[in-house]
């Protein structure tokens, strides 16, 4: 793919998706107006956060600590994301991950970066990860040290008859590797597109009864 993608980028320059000048896939000047802040929100109800927390109502039917969410769901917005997942756009991937980088709080250099596996290990043989790349381009950019924590079960998702049911189905979309390295440390989980938050609170409960001390997540944009 990468070698697809040199090519490309030897014949074909990128355009902007913004204003369509010749140069990079996305100006430096136009990703505040293609990517609009989302503002804090809690990510249940909608309400006015502080911090991108749950608001208290809500706070007991969460164990995310907070949910960044970097942008609107613009057009834009889902074009990166297009790119990035049907084009693998390597610069795509860049843009994300810089721009997820910035919704951390800046303070807290020991956050341990991971990432919400989009495809099973059985998968990947075929194919990349994407939410691989921009975890490990986030690290790098940030210099905090990523590591692969969940693994994605090959087990189809299915809805059961009571609310414990499917609880325990949903913990077994993933299991976990490396616990040694993030028992007793707080978690940033990274994924691209967030719809209902189903698969951040999956994600997190596993790690979290696996040993983290706190899980937050930084999405890109929540599709509405
Ligand atoms: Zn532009
Ligand atoms: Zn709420």
């Amino acid at each position: 793919m990468r070698l697809l993608e040199q090519f490309f980028g030897v014949i074909a320059p990128n355009t902007c998706i913004f204003c369509d000048q010749e140069g990079s896939l996305l100006c430096k000047w136009c990703i505040d107006d293609a990517l609009p802040y989302q503002t804090s929100r809690c990510y249940l109800c909608n309400a006015l956060t502080k911090d991108y927390k749950s608001c208290p109502s809500c706070r007991h039917k969460t164990q995310v600590k907070h949910v960044y969410i970097r942008s609107e769901y613009t057009s834009y917005a889902k074009e990166l994301v297009h790119r990035m997942k049907f084009k693998y756009s390597i610069e795509a991937v860049k843009i994300i991950a810089s721009e997820l980088v910035q919704t951390l709080p800046i303070s807290d250099r020991e956050l341990l970066i991971t990432n919400v596996p989009t495809v099973t290990s059985h998968q990947r043989s075929r194919g990349i990860d994407h939410t691989k790349k921009i975890a490990q381009e986030m690290s790098r950019l940030s210099s905090r040290k990523y590591v692969e924590t969940l693994v994605r079960t090959d087990q189809a998702r299915q809805v059961g008859s009571s609310r414990k049911d499917r609880l325990t189905q949903l913990n077994r979309v993933f299991r976990v590797k490396n616990t040694d390295i993030f028992k007793g440390v707080d978690i940033i989980l990274v994924d691209d597109i967030m719809t209902t938050g189903a698969t951040i609170e999956s994600a997190t409960s596993t790690l979290k009864f696996a040993g983290a001390k706190s899980v937050s997540a930084t999405v890109f944009s929540r599709a509405k």
